[in-house]
């Protein structure tokens, strides 16, 4: 067992940080430690309880060479600037900061953070939530140890909120207009598919990656075993369903090849990730007929999970805002933050009765909302289009 580790885990796991085993030799989590350990090849899991120092005993026990790593963003209240060069020249307050082979790494104290990663014109990116970090004492795949150049005792960790307004944040996180596939998941998608996977793709094509469906599955708390067609029972989670015995799983569909839930308890009815996500925030069952409604909940339940990161778009409200208008026009950023993954700048729809299930108001909150948001000028109407034969919805853009 690296007794190395053993003494950093323990100051990381004082400080409150989430840390991640990682293998030695490549950027990924530690799989044959998280399933032995844990029983689950997620790590999810270790951003909700983060692991103590018999934990930690046991990962070096089943793999004395394991890397780690600290998950940053709320698990650990961090956020980390993954600089890819040593010598940046910017104005920077003196932080914790870790040399890494070949630029450095620097820490700060964040809470509440809001966004998991954000990639800047400097060669890097600054990482939130659902992101890690490898730590010292690891080894890069180079032979390199990681360490600090600045330790955690020499320096206090600068706080995010009074430091994010920086001219470097604030380019960096404009820029970041377009979401994407979260790098993290990309070993879960390619690793379960040997399939190359575009940054930029349609939410609903991740639904077919049963590394994908892995990490939703960790999400929604349960935890099937897969097969290339179908995975094990398990207690159905549809609100209002409460059943006490394995009544779903999930299957391949044959000709979309989208992974579909199929609840045996109700007459086999089948529910597509978008239609559970939906049912989730309804708070009942619910299947969804149109499609660009299934695009977005695929999105939302991908968003939830790390799997993409959807772009930043900023919908400006005034401190007199309500809660319901808050919850509206956040939730319509987040909207239009995944509409950009495939169509940046585009206006979105939000009718009243996605819209409202969407951010958990009334119809009636809805209609107060928008109005409010276009009176203040946050957002504006960008044309129209026929829901169905009776309604019209408006198209929403940012102002
Ligand atoms: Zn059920």
């Amino acid at each position: 067992m690296s007794l190395e580790t053993l003494r950093a885990a323990e100051e990381y796991i004082d400080r409150g940080f989430a840390l991640i085993p990682l293998e030695l030799k490549s950027k990924m989590p530690n799989f044959p430690v998280l399933e032995s350990v844990y029983k689950n090849r997620g790590w999810k899991h270790l951003e909700e309880s983060p692991a103590s120092l018999k934990d930690i005993k046991s990962w070096l026990s089943y793999d004395p060479k394991t890397n780690i790593g600290i998950i940053s963003g709320r698990a650990s209240n961090l956020v980390v600037i993954d600089f890819d060069e040593s010598d940046t020249n910017i104005d920077l307050p003196t932080v914790p900061e870790v040399k890494t082979y070949r630029g450095k790494h620097l820490f700060f104290s964040a809470s509440n953070v809001d966004f998991s990663l954000t990639k800047h014109s400097l060669k890097g990116e600054i990482r939130g939530n659902s992101h890690y970090t490898f730590a010292p004492p690891s080894y890069h795949e180079t032979g390199y140890q990681y360490h600090w150049r600045v330790s955690l005792n020499d320096a206090p960790l600068a706080d995010w909120n009074s430091f994010k307004g920086h001219s470097l944040i604030t380019q960096a996180f404009a820029s970041c207009r377009q979401g994407r596939v979260s790098t993290t998941s990309y070993p879960y998608i390619s690793k379960a598919n040997n399939t190359p996977i575009s940054p930029y793709c349609e939410p609903s094509s991740l639904g077919c990656f049963t590394g994908v469906l892995e990490i939703v599955a960790q999400w929604l708390g349960i935890a099937p075993r897969f097969s290339d067609t179908h995975s094990s029972s398990f207690r159905c989670i549809l609100p209002g369903h409460e059943e006490t015995r394995p009544s779903a799983n999930f299957f391949r569909h044959p000709v979309s090849g989208l992974w579909i839930y199929k609840d045996h308890h109700h007459d086999g009815t089948c529910y597509t990730l978008a239609d559970l996500r939906a049912s989730l925030a309804a708070g009942r069952a619910l299947k969804l007929e149109q499609k660009p409604t299934c695009l977005y909940w695929y999105g939302r339940l991908f968003a939830d999970c790390g799997i993409i990161e959807p772009a930043r778009i900023a919908i400006q409200t005034p401190t007199c805002c309500s809660e319901a208008t808050q919850r509206a026009a956040d939730g319509l950023s987040l909207l239009m933050g995944i509409r950009a993954l495939l169509n940046p700048g585009e206006p979105v729809p939000f009718s009243p009765s996605f819209a409202s299930i969407w951010c958990g108001i009334t119809k009636k909150q809805h209609q107060i909302a928008m109005r409010q948001l276009e009176g203040w000028g946050s957002i504006k109407r960008e044309g129209s289009y026929k829901q169905d034969n009776v309604r019209t919805s408006i198209l929403w853009n940012v102002c």
